[in-house]
């Protein structure tokens, strides 16, 4: 486990070992249950859970298959010229408890998960589940003072309720964050919003507590440059948790999540936008909505433990400049 100059945790590595051999773990890394976790700085955890999904369903499928598809993952981030794991200490933390017949139960389990993690001091770096997962991570990693977010979707999730009063599904996350105080919506930003809605009361919602929307057609006029600097104006210095639902990606990238859009965003420009986090305060992030059985390709899957990659470079450089 150790690293050849010390370090504890070490991803393995497909030049000494086949990528496909082995038991599957986010990155190839070691798995470190959440109680012997005091020393990892940063913990991969799967949340296998889509009790909140209001169609297509599947994402709970979606960390087994992102952990399959992290074989393809290696050590060096090309672009950004360094490694995440000479910079902290990265584990696979194993998934969080949920129950797949009962959203109030799952919700606990995930939130009482999710504290632990965050009382070893680990940030969270997570693969869903569907988007009503980032819910409960917020109850946590928000759980002293509310955090920023900067979030990629299609959809502002911002919705009131569903189906005559439903308040938890993956449409509404970030209204019941912000009513419970754990996101602070002056400090939320949302990029790649499109598509037909049923209707604008999660945008008034977002307007009257001050989140900023981007809409793709901004998006497109801005640049992705002049959009990240927005967007880091919006975060500033705080605590700031990523949620990047992956239909936030053109369906071409992305067709295995519940409710794709077209008209997304490519892949590249997503990872170019996440690299521009690099320096903010991540305290956490996730990977939402990757739902295998509607890609039997495994290119959504690919494409999700990718943006986790970014994520970890961005996450561990924050932690390596402190
Ligand atoms: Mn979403
Ligand atoms: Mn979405």
């Amino acid at each position: 486990m150790a690293g050849g100059d010390g370090r504890k945790f070490e991803p393995a590595m497909g030049i000494d070992s086949p990528r496909f051999a082995g038991i599957a773990t986010f990155m190839g890394l070691p798995h470190v249950p959440v109680d012997e976790a005091g020393d990892v700085d940063i913990g991969l955890i799967g949340v296998p859970w889509d009790g909140g999904t209001t169609n297509r369903p599947g994402p709970r499928h979606g960390p087994r298959q992102m952990r399959d598809m992290s074989g393809m993952a290696r050590r060096y981030h090309h672009a950004l010229k360094m490694s995440p794991y000479d910079l902290a200490s990265v584990a696979d933390l194993g998934d969080s408890p949920v129950n797949p017949i009962d959203v109030e139960d799952a919700l606990s389990r995930i939130e009482g998960f999710f504290k632990k993690v965050i009382a070893k001091g680990v940030r969270p770096l997570t693969a869903g589940g569907d988007h009503l997962c980032t819910l409960p991570i917020l109850r946590a990693v928000g759980e002293k003072a509310p955090v920023g977010m900067v979030h990629f979707d299609a959809h502002t999730d911002l919705n009131d309720g569903y189906f005559g009063g439903c308040k938890f599904t993956h449409g509404t996350p970030f209204s019941r964050a912000i009513e419970e105080g754990v996101l602070d919506p002056k400090r939320t930003v949302q990029i790649g919003l499109r598509g037909a809605v049923f209707g604008f009361d999660d945008r008034n919602f977002g307007d009257k507590h001050g989140v900023r929307m981007i809409d793709i057609e901004e998006f497109h006029e801005l640049g992705i440059d002049r959009t990240m600097e927005i967007a880091r104006d919006v975060v500033g210095d705080g605590e700031t948790y990523v949620s990047f639902d992956i239909d936030c990606l053109d369906p071409a990238y992305a067709p295995g999540t519940g409710t794709p859009e077209i008209g997304g965003f490519t892949n590249r420009e997503a990872q170019f936008m996440l690299r521009k986090l690099d320096g903010l305060n991540i305290v956490g992030a996730d990977v939402v909505e990757v739902s295998p059985p509607f890609d039997p390709s495994g290119y959504t899957a690919l494409n999700g433990m990718t943006m986790m990659f970014e994520l970890l470079c961005v996450m561990s450089r924050c932690l390596g400049e402190r």
